[in-house]
């Protein structure tokens, strides 16, 4: 299937209460091992894509190979931006072809972010793509991460309220005590809080920085109104962690292939794990879409 809008999925996700997993990639194997395994559990999946993974792969391979995968699927598959730190990257976005984009203006004062936040949510909306914003800021591992400090950082909903009725914005990525980065799953959110946000904001809300985050507290929060949840750290850990292993196993090896596929295969556990925890499988099947997707193999002399 072409590649499809967020808006509509984020809103099935919100009314059915689920959680749709947005997974990050550089390469082919990471856009290979979601949509596979969003095709076996017949989950709506989106791909997201950073400005890191943007100057990585480049813009271009790094859409078309999204678009050529989630063409073979009968699944939908949505391309994200993830944290657009300006304009112009949401705009050269928008025209490569993404059908989702994130403005994050949360190390501006509150009325600078509305103000570009805003700005791009017009010109978004022109072409009937959504768009993401944070408002409160989701810290990284390595800022000075007191309980304090994450604390401080975390969203005001007075201030959530205001900020979506200036920005029209689609969907509100909260800080409610998750940390970017993290690769132990400690990090439990603060509940009371973000019930407190749901009850006032009635757009799909968007979690930032799970990969830290407890499971049984992202399952929680997805019963309290998250929708879309970003897991990036795990599976690049587990990437890294199976290629190592695959090469230390057999320093000879020649063929890049017997050493990265189980890199791929640690990713798609890690993605089916994840999805189990959102609740998604089974939430993307569209009547009479057909698909071509077929899992890599390795055979010999190939
Ligand atoms: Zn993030």
């Amino acid at each position: 299937m072409p590649l499809v809008s967020s808006k509509e999925w984020m809103l099935k996700a919100q009314k059915e209460k689920f959680g749709i997993g947005a997974f990050n990639a550089n390469n082919m194997e990471f856009v290979e091992a979601i949509i596979e395994v969003a095709e076996e559990e017949k989950s709506p999946v989106i791909i997201q894509v950073s400005q890191g993974a943007i100057k990585y792969a480049g813009l271009e391979m790094a859409t078309e190979m999204v678009k050529a995968a989630a063409a073979l699927a009968s699944v939908p598959v949505v391309l994200h931006l993830d944290h657009g730190t300006d304009y112009l990257q949401n705009v050269r976005c928008l025209r490569a072809g993404f059908t989702s984009l994130m403005f994050d203006g949360s190390a501006l004062s509150f009325e600078d972010n509305v103000k570009m936040t805003a700005k791009i949510t017009e010109m978004s909306h022109a072409c009937n793509i959504p768009v993401e914003a944070e408002l409160g800021k989701v810290l990284q591992i390595g800022d000075n991460n007191s309980a304090e400090t994450i604390e401080k950082a975390m969203t005001q909903s007075e201030e959530a309220v205001k900020f979506v009725a200036a920005t029209k914005i689609d969907s509100l990525a909260v800080a409610i005590g998750s940390v970017h980065a993290m690769k132990d799953r400690t990090a439990k959110l603060d509940i009371p809080r973000l019930k407190k946000i749901r009850s006032v904001i009635d757009i799909p809300l968007v979690l930032h920085g799970s990969s830290g985050v407890d499971p049984e507290s992202i399952k929680e929060g997805i019963a309290n109104g998250l929708c879309k949840i970003n897991v990036a750290t795990q599976l690049s850990v587990s990437f890294v962690k199976a290629i190592g292993e695959a090469y230390n196993k057999n320093p000879n090896e020649k063929d890049m292939r017997k050493i990265l596929l189980p890199g791929k295969n640690a990713v798609k556990d890690r993605v089916r794990e994840y999805m189990g925890y959102f609740g998604c499988k089974g939430k993307g099947i569209i009547t009479g879409a057909k698909s071509g997707i077929q899992s890599s193999e390795i055979k010999h002399h190939e």
